[in-house]
C-alpha cells in the first residue's frame, strides 16, 4: 500500500483477534504500531509474536481517563498520531425480552462510548497535526441490518457507522473517517460465542461459503488508511462473503 511507512498506527482490541492481525499487517507494510487493549496478558503476547510492536497501553476503552491516560503515554513516544484503528469491542448474545439493564450498558459502555472516547483522543491531536490523520472505526454488518439475538450489539454498531458519518463531516478535510463493517469474521469472539456446529452453518449461508478471516479486515484497514484512498471519507465499507447482498436470495439451498 502506498504511503504507510513509517505512518504511527494505534490498533485498539490488539492484544487477538482482528486487532493483533491489523497489527501484522500495519508493521508489513512499514509502519510503526502501537497496540491499546485491556488484557495485559495478551498485550505482552502479541507482543512477544510481533516484535516490532513499538508499544503496548494498558486500558479498557470504555472509561474515559484510562484512554486519556494511554494517549497521554502515546504522546510521551511519538508526539502524534496519524492512523487510528478503533477496533475493540464486545460481543453479548441474549434474547431481546432478556436484557437486563447491565447487558444493555455493558455493551454501549465498551461498542459506543469506547469507540466515541478512542476517536475523540486521536481526532483531537490529528486536528492539530500539519498532515492530518486517518481514523478507522470498527462497524459491522449488525449495523446495518437486524439480527436476533443481538439487539444491544446491533444498536451499538449502528451508532458506530452514524458517528463515523458525523466526524468525517466535522473533520474534513485534514482527517479522513471511515468505518469497516465485517460479516462473520473467525475469531476468539466467534469461537466463545458459537458451537462448531453453527458456526458450519454460517458458513453455508454465506454466499462464498466460508467465514472471513482477521487478515481480510486487516487488509481492508490498510487500504483505507493508505494514499490510495486519499478521496475516501464517512464511508462504511461491508466485507462479508457476500453476506447482505441478497438477503434471503443470498442463501441457495446447496
Ligand atoms: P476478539 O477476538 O474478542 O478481540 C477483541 C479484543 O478487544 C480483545 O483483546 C478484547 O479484550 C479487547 N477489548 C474488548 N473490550 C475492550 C475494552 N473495553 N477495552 C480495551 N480492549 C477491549 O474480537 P474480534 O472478533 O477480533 O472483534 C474485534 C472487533 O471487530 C469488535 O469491535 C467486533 O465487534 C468487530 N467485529 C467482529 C466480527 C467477527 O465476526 N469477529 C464481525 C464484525 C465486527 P478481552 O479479551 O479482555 O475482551
Amino acid at each position: 500500500m502506498r504511503g504507510l511507512a513509517k505512518k504511527r498506527v494505534l490498533i485498539t482490541g490488539g492484544a487477538r483477534g482482528i486487532g493483533a492481525a491489523t497489527a501484522a499487517r500495519f508493521l508489513e507494510e512499514g509502519s510503526k504500531v502501537a497496540i491499546l487493549d485491556r488484557d495485559s496478558l495478551g498485550l505482552q503476547e502479541s507482543r512477544n509474536a510481533l516484535p516490532g510492536i513499538e508499544k503496548t497501553l494498558l486500558a479498557d476503552v470504555s472509561i474515559s481517563r484510562e484512554v486519556e491516560a494511554a494517549f497521554s503515554e502515546l504522546d510521551r513516544h511519538w508526539r502524534g498520531i496519524d492512523v487510528l484503528i478503533n477496533n475493540a469491542g464486545i460481543s453479548v448474545r441474549h434474547r431481546f425480552l432478556d436484557i437486563e439493564n447491565k447487558d444493555w450498558l455493558e455493551v454501549m459502555a465498551v461498542n459506543l462510548n469506547g469507540v466515541f472516547f478512542v476517536a475523540r483522543s486521536a481526532a483531537q491531536r490529528m486536528a492539530k497535526q500539519k498532515e492530518g490523520g486517518v481514523i478507522i472505526n470498527m462497524g459491522s454488518t449488525n449495523g446495518l441490518t437486524g439480527y436476533p439475538f443481538y439487539a444491544a450489539y446491533n444498536t451499538s454498531k449502528a451508532g458506530v457507522i452514524e458517528l463515523t458519518r458525523s466526524m468525517a463531516l466535522e473533520l474534513a478535510p485534514g482527517v479522513r473517517v471511515n468505518a469497516v463493517c465485517p460479516g462473520f469474521i473467525l475469531t476468539p469472539m466467534q469461537e466463545a460465542e458459537y458451537t462448531s456446529e453453527m458456526l458450519r452453518e454460517f458458513e453455508r449461508k454465506v454466499p462464498l461459503g466460508r467465514l472471513g478471516k482477521p487478515e481480510e479486515v486487516a487488509a481492508l484497514f490498510a487500504f483505507l488508511a493508505s494514499d490510495d484512498a486519499r478521496f475516501i471519507t464517512g464511508q462504511c465499507f461491508v466485507l462479508d462473503g457476500g453476506e447482505l447482498a441478497g438477503g434471503l436470495a443470498s442463501s441457495p439451498l446447496r
